[in-house]
């Protein structure tokens, strides 16, 4: 990949992520403070500027992990966090504010992404569980429902989601790690969930077996992009039941998913993105680029998805939602080497596990921490 080959920005960057920048990722992640300063304006530069995230390429997981400390809070963090620390700081209360730093952002739960771990705060494992309940709510799934999971336990987002989703909107919900017709069909699940083969192969094994599970109304499919024969063919195999998609590039912090209404069109009307998603269309490929602002833990600004994709924005023609949708269009070859091969020259080799997080109630012996600092 050479510079020439990345993609540029289409226009000016979001306010948003202008100041999510600024105010959290410049002063807290060292793999993007860098990328910042080489280009030669620090947390102020245009935004434009700045490269996309390839995840393969960024060695070391621990850059992108936030770390705040007293002194940098103070000089260049958000307004409000500042106070804080210097409110704690004059009334002897550091303890407290340390822990409420903790919880917004050690990451204490990893998933991986194109191989590399991405942490999680407690603050986003709620958020998690909030975008969860809403991929459920989109896709017509609430408490009257029994959730059987069959997407595979382990560190994707898709999994935790889901389970943090279904708790939060209280849905019943059990996961499996066996398939098995027999027992599917004894939980009498209205709504099934797992990868598109797995579904196909599981509700064909039980067609096959003389297993009806005849209360099943929904199929929340969860991976890449659904196909439409693949759609078909799982309407086919499970009698008519919805077939509802949710689907994130890898390094998305939480997945983007159909509305009920908009599966079940002709032309289904696009994924839903959340709130706090920001997407972009950049190159002469129109790569989609995502960044998502307000995530601790770690982060992830601009980052490649490998995948061109038509943006609709306004109202969404089959739920009436407001916001942004996105259908992907053309996968784009990896023209750099994967997460698991070994690192280019010059890239430090990824760790399987960040290191913990480095959030002090100490500050560094930095001469300008004082208040009359505070940008
Ligand atoms: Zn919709």
């Amino acid at each position: 990949m050479t510079a020439a080959a990345l993609p540029t920005a289409s226009g000016p960057a979001d306010r948003r992520l202008v100041r999510y920048v600024r105010r959290t990722v410049y002063p807290y992640s060292a793999y993007y403070r860098a990328l910042l300063d080489g280009l030669g304006g620090g947390p102020r530069v245009d935004l434009a500027l700045l490269p996309p995230t390839d995840l393969s390429l960024v060695g070391d997981p621990g850059r992108l992990v936030l770390r705040p400390d007293f002194g940098t809070i103070v000089r260049r963090g958000r307004r409000p966090l500042a106070a804080q620390a210097l409110g704690s700081k004059a009334t002897g209360s550091m303890r407290s504010f340390n822990r409420r730093l903790e919880h917004e952002f050690k990451p204490v739960h990893w998933v991986l992404a194109d191989g590399l771990p991405l942490g999680y705060s407690i603050a986003d494992l709620h958020r998690l569980a909030g975008f969860g309940a809403e991929w459920l709510t989109r896709a017509g799934v609430g408490p009257r429902d029994v959730l059987v999971n069959l997407v595979q336990a382990g560190p994707s987002v898709g999994y935790w989601e889901l389970v943090l989703g279904a708790r939060r909107a209280g849905v019943s919900a059990i996961g499996l790690t066996d398939a098995e017709p027999g027992l599917v069909e004894r939980l009498v699940p209205s709504v099934i969930a797992g990868e598109a083969a797995q579904l196909v192969a599981t509700l064909t094994a039980a067609r096959g077996e003389g297993h009806r599970l005849a209360g099943l109304q929904t199929l929340l499919v969860v991976g890449d992009p659904l196909a439409t024969s693949v759609r078909r063919q799982l309407q086919s195999v499970s009698n008519g039941a919805a077939v509802v998609a949710a689907w994130g590039p890898a390094g998305t912090r939480a997945v983007w998913s159909e509305c009920r209404a908009g599966s079940e069109q002709f032309e289904p009307s696009g994924y839903h993105v959340g709130d706090a998603d920001i997407v972009e269309a950049a190159g002469d490929g129109a790569e989609l680029l995502w960044s998502g602002v307000g995530w601790r833990g770690s982060v992830v600004v601009r980052l490649r998805t490998f995948t061109t994709a038509s943006l609709q924005r306004g109202t969404c023609p089959a739920c009436g939602q407001p916001g942004l949708r996105v259908l992907p269009l053309t996968p784009l070859p990896r023209t750099t080497p994967s997460a698991v091969a070994p690192p280019a020259a010059g890239v430090d080799p990824p760790r399987v596990f960040a290191p913990p997080p480095a959030v002090s109630d100490r500050p560094k012996p930095e001469p300008d921490a004082a208040p009359s600092s505070i940008d």
